[in-house]
């Protein structure tokens, strides 16, 4: 079944790519594993996937002590301060950075261990009162803010789109984080008043689930996340 499903899903992603002229490569797909075992992300693995997502710091790390370096790691969901730790050992992507305690921290630990981290901001594009994520403009002064931790590195852009039953109806959402995105990226970089440092191109739109990735891929994802279109059986 989760062989038919990604087939299915992969053929989708470059159908969508195809529509909006986009290289079939143009486009990573995270699968994110917070609803299947430890069996079905090694199925995936072993079917050509890379990357895995967890949308929990704890699950993150059962998952990695099971699987290792396997896979790519990609933490998803909303992190807390005090889980920094674990995240920045075991993800090469944090998606869900929304505040500067948070970048803060991530910058702390990543430093005690010799890495620089790779985070995506949050973005709250649709104003939902429930989602975490910040609005556009409290993103751009958390992006000037912390371009200066030295062992962070800002990628691009997350945004979880609300659950509609029709995907056109988020398509205003996914088309704004991508103007943000070019809208920072195009900022001069200079030290101190850059969105981002220049080893590091801030490039990355992580937006589309399972609802509505081909809608998020026509305007530009870089990354998508699915879990129920691949792991439902
Ligand atoms: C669960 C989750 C996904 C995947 O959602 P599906 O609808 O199952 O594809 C993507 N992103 C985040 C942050 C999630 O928590």
């Amino acid at each position: 079944m989760i062989a038919e499903n990604l087939i299915s899903v992969t053929q989708r992603i470059a159908r969508a790519c195809e529509k909006s002229g986009r290289p079939p490569d143009a486009v990573r797909l995270v699968c994110v594993t917070k609803e299947a075992g430890i069996e079905d992300a090694l199925a995936v693995l072993s079917l050509g996937v890379k990357d895995l997502g967890e949308n929990r710091v704890q699950e993150l790390a059962s998952k990695y002590a099971a699987i290792g370096d396997k896979a790519t790691w990609h933490l998803v969901g909303h992190l807390q301060t005090n889980k920094a730790r674990d995240a920045v050992r075991i993800s090469s992507l944090i998606h869900s950075v929304d505040s500067v305690k948070l970048a803060k921290e991530i910058d702390k630990e990543a430093k005690k261990i010799g890495k620089t981290q790779d985070i995506l901001v949050q973005v709250n594009a649709s104003g939902e009162a429930t989602k975490f994520g910040i609005t556009p403009d409290e993103a751009v002064s958390l992006i000037k803010e912390i371009s200066l931790y030295p062992n962070i590195n800002i990628k691009g852009l997350m945004t979880i789109a609300p659950e509609v039953s029709d995907p056109e109806s988020v398509r205003p959402y996914f088309r704004a984080l991508r103007e943000l995105r070019d809208e920072l990226s195009s900022v001069p970089r200079e030290k101190g008043t850059v969105p981002i440092r220049g080893q590091s191109p801030f490039s990355e739109l992580s937006m589309g689930m399972t609802n509505d990735f081909e809608v998020a891929i026509e305007e530009g994802a870089t990354i998508i996340r699915i879990g129920r279109a691949i792991f439902q059986k």
